[in-house]
């Protein structure tokens, strides 16, 4: 039996743009011929799998005088009566309350927030039942949790207040490892051997780090000079691995900024990294490590403040960390946000922007990490901050609808612009690109890196966006009026 279809027209069903379905034709995901007058010929049984990944209902009956078929099974029809499962708290790994079922309403307000509940029958409400009743094979075997991207819009919108993102980084955490998606485990161990995601050799790190600076001194900070392990130095800074790997110039837009704040800072030319995958495999061991090496860096180096670390996961994890199992350090060192950071430098001036540096409409996409996590985990979520931030920049400003606590996901958090589930991962970001879209704006700014990668180089193309994607410290050093050179030479040189 063929289906024959538009492209529209398959979009609207699957409520995805049509360069996502051409996208999953040209990729081989929908096995599809082309046919007359711009229709495509599917093969019933590929449309059928299809739907059932993305978990709609098919349109057509391929045989109209065919019965529907019941979704439910008679009792009396049913083949085998599976085996009672023994509700036995003290076996349960996930260490599951049993009084979650009776404050699980099964209200399914979870799997209406999710972007992408019903995809290869993921379902919120159904892992919150599945670990209830004990099935936890069943759910660390599965690719939900690596699917989900730990965005929490299931858990902001829970009556009951149940910690759904918790129970799904614990599932995360009993995987067998093989279970991990490879690019992550990958990432997690090359940091442990390496000290950096991507295995950068210490010496090509800091022969970059040096030219870019030399860079930086000629075209706008006479005399500036990259500081590594700057003994003394007030603010230690991490770097995250993809940016000598694939964009060293960004590394300058947060240095420029120090210059004209007259900040004194340094990197460590050891276990640099910002990154923390141990949070995405579950690997809480590998979290702690990773946190620990930039406390000793920050002892070594005699630094009495900390910029945690920029991407949305890596601020969460490293701050999670501190708090968690080296809550003393938070009293022998400051710890700033990106946020935070900013803000001070315009609060106490010692950082000048000009207030019309973009004059493009402009939107801010909040990180799930900075806004949601942090509010629940820390107390406070970086909502109000980073509209003041880009504001000092923008003149033309609309919020994205809704935003803040209620913003939707990218659709590349929790490792997902790292893993392999690419045809998910677009498919949960067609919500944030209707947000984007329906706001008109034509510059987005972000805080988190796999937010931008994910909005610049996937929306974009999949949902003909055409929007430019920066990072709020981008924003704040294009926009920087920079001091006279007098005054910076004599700070810096
Ligand atoms: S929203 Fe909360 S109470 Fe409702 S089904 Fe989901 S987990 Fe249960
Ligand atoms: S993707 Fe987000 S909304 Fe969906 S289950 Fe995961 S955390 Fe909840």
């Amino acid at each position: 039996m063929i289906y024959e279809t538009k492209v529209n027209d398959l979009a609207e069903e699957f409520g995805v743009h049509r360069n996502t379905i051409r996208n999953w034709i040209n990729s081989g995901i929908l096995p599809a011929q082309e046919g007359p007058g711009r229709r495509y010929l599917i093969q019933w049984e590929d449309y059928r799998r299809l739907c059932d990944k993305y978990g709609r209902e098919p349109r057509f009956n391929p045989d109209p005088a065919a019965p529907e078929e019941s979704p439910v099974t008679p009792r009396s029809q049913a083949a085998t009566t599976p085996a009672p499962v023994r509700l036995d708290v003290k076996t349960r790994n996930l260490d599951i309350s049993p009084g979650l079922a009776d404050i699980c309403l099964t209200c399914g307000s979870c799997a209406g927030a999710c972007p992408i509940s019903g995809v290869d029958e993921l379902d919120p409400r159904k892992i919150v039942r599945m670990a209830f009743l004990g099935l936890e094979d069943e759910l660390v075997t599965s690719s939900w949790p690596w699917k989900c991207t730990l965005c929490g819009k299931c858990e902001a919108v829970c009556p009951m207040n149940i910690e759904i993102v918790q129970l799904l980084r614990r599932i995360r955490a009993q995987s067998d490892r093989d279970n991990v998606p490879a690019a992550i485990r990958k990432g997690v161990v090359t940091c442990l051997e390496k000290g950096n995601n991507l295995g950068i050799p210490k010496d090509d790190f800091l022969a970059l780090a040096r030219e870019m600076g030399e860079e930086l001194a000629r075209t706008s900070c006479p005399g500036f000079v990259t500081p590594i392990d700057a003994r003394g130095a007030r603010l230690l800074v991490t770097i995250n691995s993809k940016q000598p790997f694939v964009e060293p110039e960004a590394m300058t837009w947060w240095w420029k900024i120090f210059y004209a704040a007259g900040e004194s800072w340094t990197i460590s030319s050891e276990f640099w990294e910002g990154i923390n995958w141990g949070l995405h495999a579950g690997d809480y061991g590998a979290m702690r490590t990773m946190v620990k090496r930039i406390i000793d860096n920050i002892e070594r180096l005699n630094c009495t403040a900390l910029l945690l670390p920029e991407c949305g996961h890596a601020y969460y994890a490293t701050r999670y960390a501190l708090e968690r199992w080296f809550p003393e350090s938070l009293q022998q060192f400051k710890v700033y946000s990106v946020f935070d950071l900013l803000l001070e430098y315009l609060d106490q001036n010692r950082i000048r922007l000009d207030p019309a540096s973009q004059t493009k409409l402009t939107t801010f996409h909040d990180s799930c990490n900075y806004g949601r996590h942090s509010l629940k985990s820390f107390g406070h979520g970086y909502f109000k901050e980073a509209r003041i931030l880009t504001r000092a920049c923008c003149p033309h400003y609309v919020d994205l609808i809704p935003d803040q606590e209620e913003n939707y996901c990218c659709g590349a958090g929790g490792g997902a612009w790292a893993d392999h589930f690419e045809a998910e991962r677009v498919f949960h970001g067609r919500v944030k690109a209707r947000q984007i879209s329906a706001s008109g704006a034509k510059l987005v700014v972000t805080s988190c890196f796999n937010c931008r990668d994910q909005i610049l180089y996937s929306l974009n193309r999949e949902f003909n966006l055409h929007v430019e994607v920066q990072f709020l410290w981008e924003l704040v050093a294009n926009a920087l009026i920079m001091p006279p050179a007098e005054t910076t030479e004599a700070r810096h040189v």
